[in-house]
C-alpha cells in the first residue's frame, strides 16, 4: 500500500487501466471481491472489487477505523467502523465515487443498498 493522502487518508488502488482483484480476493456475492489488505502488521482495511456498469472492474479503498492505518491521519479516525470482525459486517455503507454502486457489507455478504 502506499501514497494516501496524507489529510486525509484517501487512497485510490486502481486508478489506471487493467488492474482487476488478486487470485486471494474474497467473493462476497452480487459480483464483489474483498481483497483483504495488510499495514502495519494488522487489517487495515479491504478494497472492494466489482464490475461497472460498463462490466470492467473498478474498486473503493475501505479502510478500518480504529487501525493503526485509520488513525494516522490528520482528520481523525478515518473509514468504516467495523462493527464485526467474522464473518464482516461494516457501517455505513459503501458508495463507489468512481461507478456509482451502492451497498452494505453484512455477514460477510454484499447487500445491495
Ligand atoms: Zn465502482
Amino acid at each position: 500500500m502506499s501514497e494516501p493522502d496524507s489529510e486525509t487518508g484517501k487512497y485510490h488502488p486502481a486508478e489506471g487501466p487493467g488492474r482487476e482483484p488478486k487470485a486471494n480476493a474474497v467473493d462476497i456475492g452480487e459480483g464483489h471481491r474483498l481483497e483483504f489488505c495488510q499495514w502495519q502488521g494488522e487489517t487495515a482495511g479491504v478494497i472492494d472489487w466489482h464490475r461497472n456498469k460498463a462490466g470492467a472492474w473498478c474498486c473503493g479503498w475501505v479502510a478500518f477505523k480504529q487501525s493503526k492505518w485509520g488513525l494516522q491521519f490528520k482528520s481523525g479516525d478515518v473509514g468504516w467502523d467495523v462493527i464485526q470482525r467474522e464473518p464482516l459486517t461494516l457501517n455505513p455503507s459503501l458508495l463507489c465515487k468512481t461507478c456509482g454502486d451502492h451497498g452494505f457489507i453484512r455477514d460477510g455478504k454484499w447487500v445491495k443498498a
